[in-house]
């Protein structure tokens, strides 16, 4: 697993940002739950402390905590994965620019830039993750092309994009690149050495990891954007704008951190069990899992990854309809959004987390089924959706 330079990831996941409360010593540090500081003059904080909106001790210890555990300068923490997606948008662009985005994002991505931004003047282009000749001839043929925006693996097919490949193009292009770094976690991938500008989060999922919170993060690098440290902006852009994470919310990311090495071994474990059983069922036609030699960018994710990560695609023959029987199915399963907790979950794309792509280029295909395999026993499991299977 990757992680901060000089200890291994889960010491850094348990310690760093998360010392013991120096007043009384309690091993977990208290939950600064205050909108406001006292000061020890009209222009003297304690511990620079002044107004939570700018910062609070929960909310920056989980930032230290993330910000070791991603290789960053800094973190940031937000009330939710789109909220930091929003923060970090408004830092790098312009009415004018364009964002170069590989397809298969995640749905709510698409609606903030397809549906906001675009009306901010902000355009987006959207490119294909197989290869990088689109890419090229975007940030080739537009100059205002300032931001490539990647996801990977994507949403839901699990296509994995180079990183290293697709930022250096960027990055030849003068553009920053950011990686959606929600579906691999910082356990299984660390974007920032990879030569990426900046990570985003939504927390909402591995990070914390049991379906509690919402929350979301930007990670930045050691990078400047048009003069000035990318860290600086982006912090100064979540103190203007506003949309912080609060104390519990850090509290529960904070919690759920500490344990992502050993929950994503469980997921990835699982995951490989329910793709290879999926693989060999008379009622599956295609199963999308990383860590099968038959996905079309195995090669790809063994050489980034450290695991294949606990989300599992597959297709059906009966089309849309046997898809969402599929989906309404299951018991251990829920039907649901979401990913990323200790349940496991079921969900039919085309119309639940990828609606607000519905009729578009970008909308996934309306017969598979997602599921984010959670951390029981397998044997359930695939009990489990044998049953849903059965009932086609
Ligand atoms: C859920 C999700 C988001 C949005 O995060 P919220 O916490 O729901 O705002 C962004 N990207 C990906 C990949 C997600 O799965």
């Amino acid at each position: 697993m990757s992680g901060g330079a000089e200890q291994g990831f889960a010491t850094t996941a348990i310690h760093a940002g998360q010392q013991p409360d120096p007043l009384t010593g309690a091993v977990v540090p208290p939950i600064y739950q205050t909108s406001t500081f006292t000061q020890l003059g009209v222009e003297t904080l304690k511990n620079g402390y002044e107004y939570s909106r700018g910062g609070n001790p929960t909310r920056n210890g989980f930032e230290t905590q993330l910000a070791a555990l991603e290789g960053g300068s800094d973190a940031f923490a937000f009330a939710s994965g789109i909220a930091a997606e929003d923060a970090l948008l408004r830092c790098v662009l312009k009415p004018g620019h364009t964002v170069v985005a590989a397809a298969e994002s995640y749905g709510g991505t698409h609606r903030l830039l397809t549906h906001i931004y675009a009306r901010w003047g902000v355009r987006t282009v959207f490119v294909d993750p197989h290869d990088t000749t689109e890419l090229e001839q975007a940030l080739s043929t537009d100059r205002s092309a300032k931001l490539l925006w990647l996801e990977t693996p994507t949403n839901p097919l699990l296509t994995v994009v180079d990183i290293a490949e697709w930022s250096a193009i960027a990055k030849a292009h003068g553009a920053l690149t950011v990686v959606d770094n929600t579906f691999a976690s910082p356990a299984l991938q660390t974007p920032l050495s990879l030569g990426v500008d900046a990570v985003v989060h939504s927390t909402t999922k591995y990070i914390g990891g049991h379906s509690d919170v919402l929350g979301g993060a930007v990670v930045v690098a050691d990078t400047e954007w048009e003069g000035r440290p990318l860290a600086e902006a982006v912090g100064f852009q979540q103190f203007a704008g506003g949309a912080v994470a609060g104390p519990q919310d850090s509290f529960l990311a904070a919690r759920g951190l500490k344990t992502l090495g050993v929950r994503i071994r469980q997921h990835c474990a699982n995951a490989a069990v329910v793709a290879d059983w999926l693989t060999e069922h008379s009622a599956v036609q295609d199963v999308y899992y990383p860590g099968l030699e038959s996905h079309s960018t195995h090669q790809i994710a063994a050489k980034q990854m450290s695991g294949f990560g606990g989300l599992v695609t597959f297709r059906v023959p009966g089309g849309e309809a046997a898809a969402r029987k599929v989906a309404e199915s299951t018991e251990l399963f829920g039907l649901s959004v979401s990913l990323g907790g200790v349940e496991s979950l079921i969900s039919h794309p085309a119309t639940m987390t990828h609606g607000s792509t519905q009729g578009t280029p970008q909308a996934p295909p309306r017969d598979i089924v997602r599921l984010s395999v959670g951390i029981e026993d397998s044997e359930d499991l695939l009990k489990d959706l044998d049953r849903a299977l059965s009932a086609l």
